[in-house]
């Protein structure tokens, strides 16, 4: 039996496919390319080039292979874009994941493992945010995600699909072949090293007025890997017959862009420049989480948490792939 991973061309798809293989799953990849790439599926692993919002692509796919359960990363994740282009995310986030559902049901496929988010959260009423805080989107993508947690909620009441919802706080790092490349880059540890690597001026600190230490927003930044770990870790648990169940994924420390920008000029040696720009809409000050709920239920435990390790690893990627995918550097 095999695992459909949806969005396996994406930067924490690729890695989590790289992780699932090295567990010895037996893994497929769907990806649409439009924002993944062809290079990040780990050599010999099936990739499906298609789109999930086709209930005709699902199904052949669920017809041809044998799939046991479905990881779905395929999202568009950016806050700025779905504040300017609401609708894409509606359709990419929800409409496509109620298509992906009814094809899992009618195909008897009945695990699920959903990329979520911080942004369920919006602005937390204390830190670090635990699983069963207030649910108040603060932008449509955040929005999105929590509707489709909450589709999968009646999935699985009404129809026995079972889930793992992973609530991500702040990916970042790499593996030695699967690094970040997005196109336009909007997150703040990859912009830093494109400064450090003389492709930008400098960095644009968006804000430093939040009630926090130094005044720019905290984040908690998790290795892409720890990150990919949970993901087998949902697996078994619903290969074992588990419920459903819903995980925050963090580091439970906070780092201000400043002190991100110090460690990636030590890890660097470069003296990156940065400016003071106006805050950047819908950007909550704080995002920590507490991970007590996945270390406690499926043992979870998060191997890569140095975040001068996150930033030397994401570092060394870009070094070898200074124009990301397609032109490395080797
Ligand atoms: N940030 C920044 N300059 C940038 C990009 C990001 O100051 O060019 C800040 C952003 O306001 C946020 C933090 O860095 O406080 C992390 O942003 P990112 O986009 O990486 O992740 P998000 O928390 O939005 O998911």
């Amino acid at each position: 039996m095999a695992t459909l991973v949806i969005g396996g061309a994406g930067y924490i798809g690729s890695v989590t496919v790289e992780q699932l293989l090295g567990a010895g799953e037996d893994v497929i990849v769907l990806d649409n390319l439009s924002r993944g790439h062809r290079e990040a599926v780990a050599e010999g692993v099936k990739l499906i080039e298609g789109d999930m919002a086709s209930p005709a692509v699902l199904k052949r796919i669920f017809h041809d292979h044998p799939i046991e359960a479905v990881v779905h990363f395929a999202a568009h994740s950016l806050v700025a874009e779905s504040m300017i282009h609401p609708l894409r995310y509606w359709e990419n986030n929800v409409q496509a994941g109620i298509t992906l559902v009814r094809c899992m049901l009618e195909a008897q496929v009945r695990k699920l493992v959903f990329s979520s988010t911080a942004a369920v959260y919006g602005e937390p009423t204390q830190v670090p945010i635990t699983e069963d805080m207030p649910l108040a989107p603060t932008n449509t993508y955040g929005l999105t995600k929590l509707t489709f947690e909450r589709i999968l909620r009646d999935a699985e009441r009404a129809n026995g699909l079972r889930s793992v919802c992973l609530r991500y706080f702040n990916a970042a790092g790499a593996t030695e072949r699967a690094g970040e490349d997005h196109d336009p880059e909007t997150h703040l540890i990859p912009l830093v090293l494109e400064v450090a690597a003389g492709k930008r001026e400098k960095l644009a600190v968006f804000g430093d007025d939040y009630p926090t230490r130094d005044g720019t927003c905290v984040r908690d930044y998790i290795h892409v890997v720890d990150l990919a770990e949970a993901h087998i870790l949902a697996i078994r648990h619903l290969r074992g017959g588990g419920d459903s169940r819903i995980y925050n994924l963090g580091n439970g420390k906070g780092f201000t862009v400043r002190e991100i920008l110090e460690i990636a000029r030590a890890v660097t040696g470069h003296p990156i420049p940065a400016e003071i720009r106006p805050r950047r809409a819908g950007d909550p000050a704080t995002l920590i989480a507490s991970s007590e709920r996945i270390i406690r239920d499926l043992g979870w435990r998060p191997q890569l948490g140095d975040i001068r390790e996150i930033i030397r690893s994401a570092w060394s990627w870009h070094q070898r792939h200074p124009r990301g995918y397609g032109a490395s550097a080797h």
